[in-house]
């Protein structure tokens, strides 16, 4: 890119949401000149990466932190990216069948089991009970050597997990075939400014004019809002998630029952599509003040967006306040530091499968990425899930911890629909229902 280019619609990263509104774009919209901009060498190399998160398609029957109405909502976010990942002509590299299962362990999270299990299931029409014998079948090392009662809820023959790197590259090549995308790496967004009716994007080697800019950059994208005087109400603590490994143990995805006063999803072990032979465990959730894990050039970024005044201080008092979240966030800092952490993972690890050896423990190195969860400054608490800054005006800031990756088509069609609106441009209904629903 040299000088300043004209174009219709700046996409600010190139991560799974960046991607899959580059597509929907494309595909279903008359626009004729879209831009994407990425700051690294590679599509979805951060969060979006499939070794930096847990490659789960969220589809709500499962994640004892949702409650059914936010579960139905990431329903229907799954089904779209399941429609989109069983039309590929690589589909089998996009999506995979797993069983999965939340399991109740002793004779409280059971109960719950049981409970959810009837509130749910009218939703969920492959949802099943799984008593102890079923685990066993399907999970025999979850059941050996367990002396507590078990009940589990859940699949056994659906579309459970999804490589979203390879999603998203499926996003862009299909973006690029209609001739009317442009994706530049290593491309970074150094400034966003207002300019007549539309925005300049800043970038080392020239600037974009834009009459439409949507930011999906993660904790970044808040940090371009604040710059620009949008997103005041929120400041952003990145939560990163590490990882284990075992040689294989489960033949699925298998979660644990969130502790309720916890505010981040207990951990889960499941086969990692990327590394045929190994189960992997988490994430972890510990609070790092850096905005991309291992890149300690985005702590200055984190200074800028986390901006500890009194409404922050509010929010982290009452965070900390619970016992069980201090022990919690203790816990998650421990399971960082070498000679101790495998020791204390595997009393965790063990709710999975009892019988797991130290030995076979091992530290997932250089692995998990950083969820930008957002703290709501006016109400005074944590904003979980994604969140949208859209003034209006022609610009939008996503900032998408989990289950970011299972929304990202829904919500890349709630900006494309906001872009179409502003631009006056077509949105090829028919089309999109024939291939989304
Ligand atoms: C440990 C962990 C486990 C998770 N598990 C799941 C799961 O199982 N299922 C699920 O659905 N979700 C999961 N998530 C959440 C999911 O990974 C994210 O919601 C999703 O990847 C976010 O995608 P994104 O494109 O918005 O952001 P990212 O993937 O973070 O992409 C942002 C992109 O913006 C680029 N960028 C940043 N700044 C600039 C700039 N200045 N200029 C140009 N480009 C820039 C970055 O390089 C990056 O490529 C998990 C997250 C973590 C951390």
């Amino acid at each position: 890119m040299a000088h300043t280019q004209d174009t219709d619609v700046v996409i600010v990263g190139g991560g799974i949401s960046g991607a899959a509104l580059a597509y929907l774009l494309a595909r279903y919209t008359d626009i004729p000149r879209i831009t994407l901009l990425e700051k690294y060498a590679g599509i979805a190399t951060l969060n979006s990466h499939g070794r930096n998160n847990s490659q789960t398609l969220h589809c709500g029957d499962i994640e004892t932190n949702y409650t059914l109405e936010k579960a139905l909502q990431v329903q229907q976010g799954a089904a779209l990216v399941a429609r989109y990942a069983l039309q590929h002509p690589a589909r089998d590299e996009l999506i995979f069948k797993y069983p999965k299962m939340v399991l109740g362990v002793g004779e409280k999270e059971s109960a719950l089991m049981r409970e959810r299990f009837r509130s749910f299931s009218p939703h969920y029409p492959t949802m099943r009970l799984f008593e102890a014998t079923d685990i066993a079948r399907i999970e025999p090392e979850v059941t050996r050597g367990r002396k507590e009662e078990i009940v589990a809820l859940g699949v056994t023959d659906d579309y459970s997990t999804v490589n979203f790197q390879r999603l998203a590259i499926a996003f862009i090549e299909d973006a690029q075939a209609s001739k009317r995308v442009t994706v530049e790496m290593s491309a970074k967004v150094q400034a966003i400014t207002p300019e007549n009716n539309g925005f300049r994007v800043h970038t080392a080697t020239g600037d974009l004019r834009a009459r439409f800019v949507v930011v999906s950059a993660g904790g970044h994208s808040l940090l371009f809002a604040q710059q620009m005087g949008y997103g005041l109400q929120y400041a952003c603590l990145p939560v990163a998630g590490s990882f284990y490994y075992t040689p294989t143990v489960l033949n699925g995805k298998v979660y644990t029952v969130q502790n309720e006063k916890l505010p981040f999803a207990a951990i889960h072990g499941d086969p990692d599509v990327l590394m045929p032979g190994k189960t992997r465990f988490g994430p972890t959730a510990l609070i790092l003040p850096m905005l991309e894990r291992y890149h300690y050039n985005t702590i200055p970024d984190f200074l800028r967006v986390f901006s500890l005044d009194a409404p922050v201080m509010k929010v982290m008092y009452d965070l900390f306040k619970e016992r069980d979240v201090r022990r919690y966030m203790a816990k998650n800092v421990l399971f960082e530091i070498p000679g101790i952490r495998r020791m204390l993972f595997l009393q965790d690890a063990r709710k999975i499968i009892p019988q797991m050896q130290l030995k076979d423990l091992k530290f997932a190195h250089g692995i998990g990425g950083v969820r930008p969860v957002m703290i709501d400054k006016i109400n005074r608490k944590l904003h979980m899930g994604e969140a949208k800054i859209a003034p209006g005006n022609g610009i939008i800031f996503n900032m998408t911890p989990s289950p970011g990756a299972t929304s990202c088509l829904q919500n890349a069609a709630r900006d494309m629909h906001s872009v179409v609106q502003h631009l006056g441009a077509r949105f090829d209904e028919a089309a999109y229902k024939k291939t989304l629903g």
